[in-house]
């Protein structure tokens, strides 16, 4: 059963429904109302070590990214964050000074970044480092940006470049096999990531969730999702809730310069089927698109074009592109 039809078929109605819920399962974040004004969106993610990270990720590098996938989350309602809770299983011999306070460290640095704060959590022993973090933002009353909101003629835009994480994960693991078996120590994969180019180690191990940027598309964007599982699976998301289908344009989406090195099949793999990308994608109407260009140079960017039908086509200079969309699959 894949991850979505198990969610559908046991969680989404497993509970009754509660007057609060704007928003509940189906979406980046719930939304939930509180007062008359302003709505609470909350979201969870669980990091563990050797599935969604290299078992070497230096501590501080696993703090700041458990943390910047929830906000990527919460950006991508166009919420503003305020605080996290940290659950976290830990093997006893990671239960010292240098690894905690680098752990902590990451915590505090992106926390600090996006004036949110560490209220509560749980600690337990476990035999894998565990990480799950709650976030909770907030947005004005009935402002939210979901997913089911494309419409026909809308542009489809992205927040920056797109495959980069997936390249230097590549990389690494090309260059590292024993990154993801042996077990955890804290210098391995720093001195593999040391001879990666600095930008696609930050795609990959600090990514920056475009927390300001989501809450400026309010009133702007019609749908909008945050790309974590590859662009071509998450903006299928964006599509199926829609109901509308979308055309891509390859050479338009920005990539990085190493990514643009490789043969052009590769770079596609690792921009529509990579993931970890933590960027924005959106939809929104093009004279709003030019206003907000207009206001905002070079800091988002055409990639396509909502169209009637569904599922993504892929353009590459006006010729039909055949790739099959896979993305991120948990199960
Ligand atoms: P994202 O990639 O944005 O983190 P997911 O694809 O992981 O979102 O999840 C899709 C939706 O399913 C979200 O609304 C999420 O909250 C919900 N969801 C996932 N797992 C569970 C679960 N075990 N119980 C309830 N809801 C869940
Ligand atoms: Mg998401």
């Amino acid at each position: 059963m894949s991850e979505f039809s198990l969610i559908n078929k046991y969680f989404k109605n497993a509970t009754a429904r509660h007057n609060s819920t704007i928003i509940g399962i189906g979406d980046d974040g719930a939304v939930s109302r509180l007062s008359p004004k302003h709505e609470l969106v909350s979201c969870t993610d669980m990091l563990i070590a050797g599935r969604h990270f290299p078992q070497h990720t230096p501590a501080y590098a696993i703090g700041y990214k458990s943390v910047a996938v929830n906000l990527s989350d919460l950006a991508s309602m166009g919420a503003m964050p305020f605080a996290i809770l940290l659950a976290i299983g830990l093997p006893k011999h990671l239960a010292n000074d240098a690894f905690l306070g680098e752990l902590t460290q990451g915590i505090s640095d992106i926390c600090t970044q996006f004036k949110t704060q560490l209220i509560g959590g749980d600690t337990t022993q476990t035999d894998s480092l565990t990480l799950c973090i709650t976030a909770l933002g907030s947005v004005p009353c009935n402002m939210a940006i979901k997913r089911d909101g494309a419409k026909v003629g809308d542009l489809i835009c992205v927040s920056g470049e797109i495959g980069s994480a997936s390249l230097a994960l590549t990389q690494i693991l090309s260059t590292d096999n024993s990154l993801n078996n042996a077990p955890p120590t804290n210098t391995h994969l720093d001195n593999t990531l040391s001879h990666l180019d600095s930008t696609l180690y930050h795609a990959l191990v600090l990514p920056s969730p475009q927390v300001a940027l989501g809450q400026k598309l309010i009133g702007v964007a019609n749908s909008m999702i945050d790309v974590s599982d590859g662009l071509g699976q998450d903006l299928g998301h964006i599509l199926t809730q829609s109901g509308v289908g979308a055309r891509l344009f390859l050479e338009k989406i920005p990539t990085n310069a190493h990514l643009k090195k490789l043969p052009t099949h590769q770079q596609w793999q690792h921009i529509i089927n990579g993931g970890d990308d933590y960027q924005l994608c959106f939809t929104l109407p093009s004279d709003k698109f030019c206003a907000f260009n207009d206001a905002n140079p070079n800091s988002i960017f055409v990639i396509g074009e909502i169209i009637d039908g569904a599922g993504v086509e892929l353009y590459h200079h006006n010729q039909k592109i055949q790739l099959p969309i896979k993305g991120w699959q948990h199960f």
